[in-house]
């Protein structure tokens, strides 16, 4: 399944908190490139036969697992454990949802949506939106991280300074990740894979997609790190970039009140230029839209921009 894989961690192997109590499954030295088979962000609730009741019966307690974890020998709390994100082999099948209660305009999508996607797993081209756009993919893990050293079970949902759900779209081939380590052996686990996300990823939900992730660890010792850090191995936004953009904004002392005014005057705009409902524009928004601070000096009012790539439509 993966030539230069060392190991390979089967989907079996998952776990739904953070907790440094939890047996490593395997253990690695530095070095090895470890095959993980990821469950989708829904556990697999979602399929291509799937309707929008389904949203309504997503188990709450049985969302984000993570594929782990594993111990690299040698880490220890101070280190920084270095992960060259190698490849991937997605599934060919994502979803989105607005899920009720979750995502930054949860006070004005109250009722619950459901997109889903099928994708060629091979070319990675962009995927259908109905017959009326296309969706450019990226693959990345919305959910990498180690364990915390606080004792107890941590959720999945937050992330942390040790990483976790950080739904980073450009975590994606190439990148390296450093996260602190807080523990001996790191503990190191994976999950939540993605086919498409903006930055903000704003309805709560990207292309949740299930896939295979290969990556390669190193340790830095005594790096120290206050938080994540991470390199690109280009440029990151290529596949969206060609058509241009097109751009509302927010502005206003509150950075999350001009995020929600910039992502509902976008929503607004899509269902004026294309025609499309509100729910579908939103999600849409989620996959393939970025939030960007545009401004935040000039007080006491701060710039939130939301950038659609108009390629989407085009
Ligand atoms: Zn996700």
């Amino acid at each position: 399944m993966c030539s230069n894989c060392d190991y390979t961690i089967h989907r079996a192997h998952h776990h739904f908190g953070w907790d440094r109590s939890i047996p490593p499954v395997q253990t690695v030295a530095p070095g090895s490139t470890v095959l993980f088979e990821c469950h989708d962000s829904g556990s697999g609730h979602f399929t291509p036969d799937s309707a929008v009741a389904d949203v309504s019966t997503l188990d709450f307690s049985k969302v984000n697992p993570v594929t782990g974890p594993i111990l690299v020998d040698g880490a220890q709390p101070g280190d920084a454990l270095k992960i060259t994100i190698d490849g991937f082999q997605p599934s060919g099948f994502g979803w989105t949802a607005n899920i009720p209660g979750f995502g930054l305009l949860a006070d004005q999508f109250t009722d619950p949506a459901l997109l889903l996607w099928k994708y060629d797993a091979a070319s990675m081209s962009p995927t259908l939106y109905s017959d009326k756009g296309k969706v450019p993919l990226k693959a990345f893990p919305g959910t990498i991280g180690v364990a915390p050293a606080e004792a107890g079970t941590h959720s999945v949902v937050p992330p942390r300074r040790v990483g976790g759900n950080l739904d980073i779209r450009d975590l994606s081939t190439g990148a390296v990740l450093y996260l602190p380590v807080e523990v001996e052996g790191a503990l190191f686990s994976v999950g939540d894979t993605h086919a498409a996300q903006g930055d903000g990823e704003v309805c709560g939900t990207a292309i949740e997609s299930q896939m295979n992730i290969s990556l390669k660890f190193e340790l830095i010792k005594g790096a120290n790190l206050a938080f994540p850090r991470f390199t690109t191995p280009g440029p990151v936004t290529n596949h969206l970039d060609i058509k241009g953009y097109e751009v509302t904004t927010g502005i206003g002392p509150d950075l999350m009140a001009g995020a929600r005014a910039a992502v509902g005057n976008m929503v607004d705009l899509l269902g004026k230029l294309h025609g499309i409902s509100a729910e579908d524009a939103y999600m849409l928004c989620s996959v393939c839209g970025d939030l960007r601070i545009s401004e935040i000096v000039d007080m006491p009012n701060w710039v939130v921009s939301f950038y659609f790539p108009r390629i989407v439509f085009e």
